[in-house]
This record gives C-alpha cells, structure tokens and sequence, in this order.
C-alpha cells in the first residue's frame, strides 16, 4: 500500500482551505523548483500541452510525483489539451491593418507570394459569413464576408496590427462537438499512459465535448477527472449543462476575455462559482491572477484583491500560470499567493459576499450537511471522512466549511485529486472499517491533532464501496 508515511509537521488549525495550482514551464523545468514550488504552497502542478514536447514532460512527470513522495504530500497533476487554439501562421515582420480593410487567410500559404495570410488551421471548415473572427488575442476584430475555397474574407473592424503566430478565437463559430482535435486525442494517450490525475479541456462549447472526452479517457482505461475550460461564449451559454457533466470547472479568464468582453469575466467568474457550489462541482480560477509577478517581485494592490476575492467567493483552487511557467518570481508567486489565501481565510467569512447553498439532494448530500452542522455546533477540531471515490468529501466541501476536512482513501488518483478541492487534505490507507478513526489517532501522533481535539467522522458499513457513507461519530481524541 503506498501509504503517505511523512506528514509537514503543520498544525491542523494552520491548513490553508483554497489550493494553488501552479502551470511549469521553462522557469521551474527542474525538480528543485518543483519542490520548491510544492514545499511553497502549491497543490497541484499544471502541464501545458500548448508547449513543450512529451519527452520533457516526461521527465516532468516523474520529478512531480517525486517530490509529492518526498515532501509527503499528495500532488494533482493536471493536464491541459489545447484544444481548437488557432494561431497565425509564420510570415515576416508587422501586418497593419486599417478599419474596414479587407484581408483574407488560408492554412499554411506563403504570404509573401500569395499576399493571403497564413493561418495554423483551416478556419474556412468551420466559419460562416457574417461571423466574428478575432486577431491577436482580440486587438483586431474582424467579420467574415465571405468565404470560397479554403480562402476566408474579412472586413476589419478597428486599427491595429498582426504579428505571426498571434492567437485567433471565433467567438460566433460552432465547433458542434469538434472542440476535441487529433492531437488532443494523441495527448490524451500519453496522459493515460502517465496516470495524469485530471485532464482539462480547452474550448469547450458544450457538455457534448465532455461526454467526449469521457468516452477516450474511458476506453483508454485513464481514471483521470474531466476538467471543463469555461472559455467560450457557447461555455457561457450553456454553463449549466457543462458544469453537470464535468468533475471540475475552471473559469479561464485569458481566453474567455477575449470571446466576451473584459467586463463579462468577474460577473460571469462569481456566477460559475456560486453554480458549482451549488452543483457541489471544484471549481478553479484561472489566468493573471498575480501577472505582474511575472516581472516584478512584487504584486500589484489589484492582484492581491483578486485573489482575495476568489477566496470570498469560495472557488476551490486559484491557479498560476506565467507567473511559475515563465515568470522571474516562480517561488515568490506561489508563497504569495498562499499569504493572501491565508489571511483572507482567517479574516473574512467565505461567504461575506456570496451565500449559496447546495442544491444536490440525496441520502449522500443530507449525512453531508449534517457532518457540518455538527462540526460547526460542538466546534471540532476537523471533519473527517472516509472516501473511495472522493463523492463523500467533495460533498462536505462544497458547503465551504471552515473546518478542514480530512478525507481517507484507498485509491492514490483519488487522493491526488482531492489536493485541488477547498479545505480537503488526504491520505492515502487501506479500506476498513476503522480507517478514519486510525487516520485520526496517527494524526494525533504526528502532532497534527492534539489530545482533547474533537473530531467528527462520517464513514460506513462498507468500507471501499461507493455511497455507503452512513454513519456520524463524534470522537475526542
Ligand atoms: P490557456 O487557458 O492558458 O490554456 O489559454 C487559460 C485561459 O484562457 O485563461
Ligand atoms: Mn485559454
């Protein structure tokens, strides 16, 4: 049984409840950093599959699940499939472009002969006339007039500029189930094949791309949680749906800016947590959360806030992008974040500004809310619960307690993805009938717990089968 046999000697009360997850990349490409990252405060570590190749990320892989062993916490690794991310092809220098100029784009052509500019994708297959195609991340927006053999036409809509490569996102375009493209589906092989824990999709439109996936992760034998990228005006429209069909939802604000507007974001962000909470759903938020880190050692007052706000609002993990990816600060950037988490934690009710109660009815979801009510009367020490699935701790957690939870598991991929869900710390023990109560005093034992802690345990008759949680007990240690 690979069992957690080292535990960060912290005090139960001093757990951070909101997880960090932090993307690598070429700032943090060794396994010191990754311990250095994971020692700091991060949960979970994030594979771009935008970048890099698989050997790298092989090697990768490996330093991650190391140093989780080393430094004796469960880490999530989460990998994120690109999806339909259309770029610019390569040309040479800077392409102005004039309000109500036409321009016209094809896959892979020679702009300098053919005076048509190159796209990395055959964007005629799935646009319309009359649909908006945004240019280098939203500064150029265009509209198609039209479009004849693999050549689309454009009318632009304001000044501006085009350098190669920029990304381009068609905000009015229905991909009908084709977010999923062929190397996504080859990515997802090498996932599987490194038991990634989670696997986020890029662009999804609909809950059909989850149902999708779920279909390639399952016949490739892959255990990993679905994660749903809230990035897209179709994500919006039908969020609900979405939500239903993941494991987890992240609001990807980069891209999800530029489809909508930057104004939608906070508005739709606050509205998605509070439809996750309520679907009992982690939800993460994501992109530039501490931007400026990315050059500077030092967060600006608007950074701070955000992350503060995401804590107040009770998202489930906040997560860092550039800033640990390729940023100068890596470290700095995940040691502040766990700072703001901590003090806005201590400080302010998660639900200050934002109420929501679950909306999930079952047997499951009511020995839940009452593991909480009696947590929170009696005041105890911490929640904690027996999970095969983690179903049971996800449960607790999404009625935001401010008592951690500890959630005991047989399954390793279980335990690992529990690390991004608000206030659940897991370990890993073998199904029986007492392995909460033995997490419990072992806990005790490594001065996690003290002598005289309450604790609340939910666990069941039938421990390692799925829904059978049934029993309350109240233990003092
Ligand atoms: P990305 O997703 O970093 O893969 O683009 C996040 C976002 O769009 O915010
Ligand atoms: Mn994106």
């Amino acid at each position: 049984m690979n069992s957690t046999k080292v535990v960060p000697n912290v005090p139960i009360k001093d757990f951070k409840r909101t997880k960090i997850l932090a993307t690598i990349g070429p700032s943090t490409n060794s396994y010191e950093a990754i311990l250095s990252l994971i020692k700091s405060g991060a949960n979970g570590i994030r594979l771009n599959f935008s970048h890099g190749n698989n050997t790298e990320r092989e090697e990768q892989i490996k330093w991650i699940r190391k140093a989780s062993e080393e430094f004796g916490k469960p880490i999530a690794i989460l990998q994120d499939l690109q999806g339909p991310k259309i770029r610019l092809g390569d040309f040479e220098g800077v392409i102005p472009v004039k309000k109500n100029q036409a321009l016209c784009f094809k896959h892979k052509t020679d702009y300098k002969r053919s005076g048509i500019i190159p796209t990395q994708y055959d964007l005629s297959k799935k646009v319309k006339r009359g649909e908006r195609v945004f240019l280098f991340d939203g500064k150029v927006k265009t509209t198609v007039t039209s479009v004849k053999d693999g050549v689309v036409f454009v009318r632009a809509d304001n000044d501006g500029v085009l350098l190669k490569r920029k990304g381009i996102n068609l905000p009015d375009t229905n991909f009908s189930g084709g977010v999923i493209t062929k190397k996504d589906r080859e990515d997802a092989v090498f996932g599987s094949i490194h038991e990634v824990d989670y696997v986020a999709q890029s662009f999804v439109q609909s809950a059909k791309d989850i149902v999708q996936l779920r279909k390639i992760l399952n016949s490739l034998g892959s255990k990993a949680k679905i994660v749903a990228k809230i990035e897209t005006v179709a994500a919006i429209n039908n969020i609900e749906e979405i939500i239903q069909e993941s494991d987890v939802v992240m609001v990807a604000r980069g891209d999800l800016a530029v489809e909508t507007a930057p104004e939608v974001v906070p508005i739709e962000q606050r509205r998605i947590v509070g439809l996750c909470r309520k679907l009992a759903k982690p939800v993460i938020i994501a992109t530039q959360m501490l931007a400026t880190m990315t050059e500077s050692s030092e967060p600006t007052r608007a950074e701070v806030s955000d992350v503060a706000t995401a804590v107040i609002i009770g998202t489930d993990c906040v997560m860092l992008s550039e800033e640990t990816a390729s940023g100068r600060y890596p470290i700095e950037a995940v040691k502040i974040m766990k700072r703001v988490i901590k003090y806005a934690e201590k400080n302010s009710p998660v639900d200050a500004v934002f109420r929501q109660q679950p909306d999930v009815y079952s047997r499951q979801s009511a020995i839940c809310s009452a593991v909480i009510t009696l947590t929170e009367e009696i005041n105890a020490s911490a929640i904690v619960a027996e999970t095969k699935s983690g179903a049971t701790a996800i449960q607790i957690a999404s009625r935001r307690p401010d008592h951690p939870i500890i959630a005991v598991t047989s399954q390793k991929i279980v335990a690992n993805q529990l690390t991004l869900v608000y206030g659940v710390k897991s370990y890993i023990r073998p199904d029986s009938r007492e392995a909460a109560s033995k997490l419990a005093n072992w806990l005790e034992r490594n001065k996690v717990l003290k002598k005289g802690d309450i604790v609340v345990t939910a666990s069941g008759k039938y421990p390692g089968v799925i829904g059978t949680t049934d029993t309350i007990k109240v233990r003092v240690l």
